[in-house]
């Protein structure tokens, strides 16, 4: 059965957000350009549809196989002196974690789903070392100790007089409170510079990794990543088992069709990490740490991935390549964002990634709220059937009269 205080709980969530004017006013300056932006982008470039369908293949060919893949990306990126790692659980990824970071203090970090998932910001903080978001939607969620709102857009919720306050207020900028958005984000720009010079680890995710070539691949429009996964002198990425695909072409397959259902095509940056920098210019022997980081880690994050493989039911969900698309285009989703969600994940992907990654009971109680418009099968690039999973968990849950 339901908990029913988790629906109490949910219901008095989203009425409170529906009577905050500015969270509205947010959502609603945004999401239908967004919309619109995927559409007419979609129906100018008839070859990037057919893309997705090759890297809904991809996927479904690396989850009929996944161990086999996730040793293939580890022994490439030990190849290539990289040090791949293998977490069962989150638990497991904080562990691993610590023990790379050992006595270093400051730490910057890229935007990162699955950073989220395992709480690394906040476990960081806790035990006492200096931890910067360096995404500026990232940076506000930080500021904010809320959770991130859409897949790509985590502060798609904040008007710009919230930004104004948040930054005036927590990071101690000086604004007058008529600033526009060029003109707020000059101000954080020096504020952070700082933290990427003097940071002493760079943690990121990665949107895609090629197992024959252990490298990840990071998309973005920023340049945070850049040097996120650049200037400190240790870089570890963290990613989900099913970030993994076969070869490197199949990975830059995922970045076209990422950012095009994102709304971002082309990106102002795509980077590709195979292990650390490198350089084999003096007396013709390679040497590690030229200008990027000597050391590179990467840790694969099971946390209930292989479990959703065999099913049935939560397979479908482990293609979602985190374009946030169905969200955009979910009715639901478009009023509460990601209050209709779990810890992290949100929305008509986020019912799935909360059975996966919290359980399927959390995830059921989610389906709850979907009205079956079906909006949300159209959007997806790589054909998640979400509706009918969201009816299949519902039903899981529901008492036969
Ligand atoms: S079917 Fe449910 S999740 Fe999908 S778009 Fe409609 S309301 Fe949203």
């Amino acid at each position: 059965m339901l908990s029913l205080d988790y629906l109490e709980n949910i219901i008095v969530d989203i009425s409170e957000t529906l009577k905050n004017k500015d969270f509205r006013e947010a959502l609603e300056s945004s999401v239908p350009m967004s919309e619109k932006r995927v559409l007419d982008f979609l129906n100018l470039h008839k070859d990037i549809p057919k893309l997705a369908k090759e890297v809904e293949e991809i996927k479904n060919k690396v989850l009929s196989n996944i161990d086999y893949y996730i040793e293939m990306t580890m022994e490439s990126l030990k190849s290539i002196n990289g040090n791949p790692h293998y977490a069962e659980t989150k638990d497991d990824a904080l562990d691993i974690l610590d023990k790379i970071i050992g006595e270093r203090n400051k730490i910057i970090l890229s935007k990162s789903m699955v950073a989220e998932e395992v709480g690394i910001r906040e476990h960081l903080e806790e035990v006492g070392k200096e931890v910067w978001e360096t995404d500026l939607g990232q940076l506000l969620i930080q500021l904010e100790k809320g959770k991130p709102m859409h897949a790509i857009a985590p502060a798609i919720h904040m008007t710009v007089k919230d930004v104004i306050n948040l930054v005036k207020n927590k990071l101690n900028i000086e604004l007058k409170g008529n600033e526009t958005p060029q003109q707020i984000v000059a101000k954080i720009r020096p504020f952070l510079r700082e933290k990427f010079v003097n940071a002493d680890v760079g943690i990121s995710g990665a949107n895609a990794i090629s197992a024959d070539s252990g490298s990840i691949f990071l998309i973005e429009n920023e340049g945070n990543i850049r040097l996120v996964t650049t200037l400190p002198p240790l870089h570890i990425a963290i990613a989900g088992i099913e970030k993994i695909v076969p070869t490197l072409i199949d990975a830059f397959k995922v970045v076209l069709v990422q950012s095009s259902y994102a709304g971002l095509y082309p990106p102002t940056y795509v980077s590709m990490v195979s292990g650390p920098s490198s350089t084999g210019d003096i007396g013709h022997r390679r040497v590690y740490g030229a200008h990027g980081p000597p050391e590179m880690h990467l840790i694969l994050l099971n946390n209930g991935r292989k479990e959703a493989i065999k099913s049935d039911i939560l397979r479908d969900q482990l293609r979602c390549i985190r374009c946030g698309n169905c969200q955009i285009f979910c009715p639901v989703w478009d009023i509460t964002a990601n209050k209709w969600g779990g810890k992290v994940y949100g929305g008509p992907m986020g019912v799935g990634w909360t059975a996966i990654t919290e359980g399927i009971k959390k995830g059921a109680e989610l389906s709850e709220l979907c009205l079956g418009c079906m909006r949300c099968d159209a959007a997806c690039p790589v054909e998640i059937p979400l509706s009918s999973l969201i009816h299949r968990l519902k039903n899981i849950y529901v008492k036969p009269k």
